[in-house]
C-alpha cells in the first residue's frame, strides 16, 4: 500500500489543504476499482468505512490476493470538512461559491469528443485504453482556477480510468440504498446485494454533473456522440459508478462500518478485484430497483414542528400518513397530515423537527416515473 499526498490549489496566503489516497495492488494488473468517501464532507459513514476496509485491504496485500488495483480516498473533501458554522459542520455546498460539492464535474464526454473522432479504431479494448488517454491528457492540461476545481480536478484524475466507482455518501436519517446510472446496473446488483440496499433508484441521467455520473456518463454519452457523428466504432461501457447512501448521518458505529467493510471486500472478491479465497455467496436482494424518477420527494406546504408517524425502510401505500406539521400557535389547533403519494419504501428522512412551508420532509421509491429534467435534490 502506498500513501500518497495531493497538493490542492492554495485559495489564500499560509493555506494548503492536500488530498490523501492509498493505492493497493499494481496499477494494469486487473480491474482497477475507485472508492471515495465524505465528498459531503458532513456524511461520515463511509469515512469509517474507509477505515476499516484500508485493514482490510492492506491484509489482503500482505497475503497476495490483489488481482488488480484499488485506490482508496477516505475523506475526499478536505475543503468542506474545515468548514463550520454556529458549531455545526457545513461540508455540502462550499462557502465560497454556494456550489454543492457533488455538482458541476466537467463533461469529460464533451471534452474529448472531437480529439477522439477521428482515431477511434474497430478494436474495442484500444478504443478504450484510447479513450481514458485522452481523458487523461484533457484532466493533466486543465487549470483549476480556484481551491474547488483543483479538488474535482484531482478526484477525476484519480478515478477517470477504473472500471468500477464507488463514492460513499449517507442521507441525513436513512436505510442503506445508493443510486446508479441504468448502463450500471448489472454489475452493482451484486453490491446491492452484499450491502442490504432497501432502494436501488436508477436513472440514465440524473442532470447536475455529479462525481459518479460523470465518469459512467463518459461512457454512454460519448459512444452516442460517436453515433451521432456517423462514427461506427464499438465503445462499450467501460466504467460503472454508483453513490452509495451508507444510511444516515448518525449511523457511524464499528458495528455497522466493520459490515459495510466486509461487504465492499466481498463485492471485490466478485470484481475479480481480489483472489485468493473462495467468492462468497450472494444474499438475495432486498428491494427492486426503482427509477430515480419515481422517487417522491414529501414536502410540507405549512410550517410546524415535524412529527413521524412512518419510519425509514417502512414500506408505505398511496394514502398513507409519514408525518404530521403541527401549528401549536393556531387558534383552533393545526394538524396537517403529510401523505406518500406512492407506494415503496420511504428510504430517507430529513433530521430536523421544524419544517418551513415547501419545506422537504422526506423520499420513497416509488415504481413509475413521473419527473423529469434535474432528478437530484440540493
Ligand atoms: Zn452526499
Amino acid at each position: 500500500m502506498q500513501r500518497t499526498e495531493y497538493p490542492l490549489l492554495s485559495p489564500s496566503l499560509g493555506s494548503q489543504k492536500t488530498l490523501v489516497a492509498f493505492h493497493f495492488g499494481v496499477a494494469g494488473a486487473g480491474p482497477k476499482v475507485y472508492i471515495q468517501a465524505s465528498l459531503h464532507a458532513e456524511e461520515l459513514p463511509g469515512m469509517l468505512v474507509a477505515h476499516h476496509l484500508r485493514e482490510r485491504l492492506e491484509a489482503a496485500e500482505r497475503a497476495g490476493h490483489f488481482r488488480g488495483e484499488v485506490i482508496l480516498v477516505p475523506a475526499a473533501n478536505p475543503i468542506g470538512l474545515s468548514q463550520r458554522l454556529d458549531h455545526r459542520a457545513m461540508g455540502r455546498f462550499e462557502f465560497d461559491t454556494a456550489q454543492n460539492f457533488n455538482r458541476h464535474y466537467p463533461d469529460m464526454a464533451a471534452a474529448v469528443l472531437e480529439a477522439a473522432l477521428p482515431i477511434m479504431g474497430n478494436d474495442a479494448g484500444a478504443n478504450v485504453d484510447t479513450v481514458r488517454r485522452l481523458v487523461g491528457q484533457w484532466l493533466t492540461q486543465w487549470q483549476p482556477a480556484s481551491e474547488l476545481e483543483s479538488l474535482r480536478r484531482q478526484l477525476l484524475l484519480l478515478s477517470h480510468d477504473a472500471d468500477l466507482v464507488l463514492d460513499l455518501h449517507c442521507d441525513t436519517e436513512a436505510v442503506m440504498h445508493l443510486y446508479s446510472e441504468e448502463a450500471c446496473w448489472a454489475p452493482f446488483e451484486p453490491l446491492a446485494r452484499l450491502l442490504g440496499c432497501r432502494a436501488v433508484l436508477l436513472a440514465r441521467e440524473s442532470g447536475g454533473g455529479p462525481f459518479d455520473e460523470r465518469l459512467s456518463g463518459l461512457w454512454w454519452q460519448l459512444a452516442a456522440a460517436l453515433k451521432n457523428a456517423g462514427v461506427t466504432a464499438p465503445l462499450p461501457q467501460a466504467c460503472a459508478s454508483t453513490t452509495v447512501e451508507l444510511r444516515g448521518e448518525a449511523d457511524v458505529s464499528h458495528k455497522l462500518a466493520r459490515q459495510d467493510a466486509q461487504a465492499i471486500e466481498a463485492f471485490l472478491l466478485h470484481a475479480g478485484v481480489l483472489g485468493g479465497q473462495p467468492t462468497p455467496n450472494l444474499p438475495p436482494m432486498a428491494c427492486e430497483p426503482t427509477p430515480l424518477a419515481g422517487s417522491q420527494t414529501l414536502r410540507s406546504p405549512v410550517p410546524g414542528v415535524l412529527v413521524f408517524l412512518a419510519r425509514p425502510g417502512d414500506r408505505l401505500s398511496v394514502g398513507d400518513v409519514v408525518a404530521e406539521v403541527i401549528d401549536p400557535t393556531a387558534g383552533s389547533a393545526r394538524v396537517h397530515a403529510v401523505r406518500a403519494e406512492v407506494q415503496g419504501v420511504f428510504y430517507a428522512a430529513v433530521r430536523e423537527r421544524y419544517i418551513v412551508a415547501g419545506g422537504e420532509v422526506g423520499k420513497i421509491a416509488g415504481p413509475t416515473p413521473f419527473r423529469s429534467g434535474d432528478l437530484l435534490g440540493a
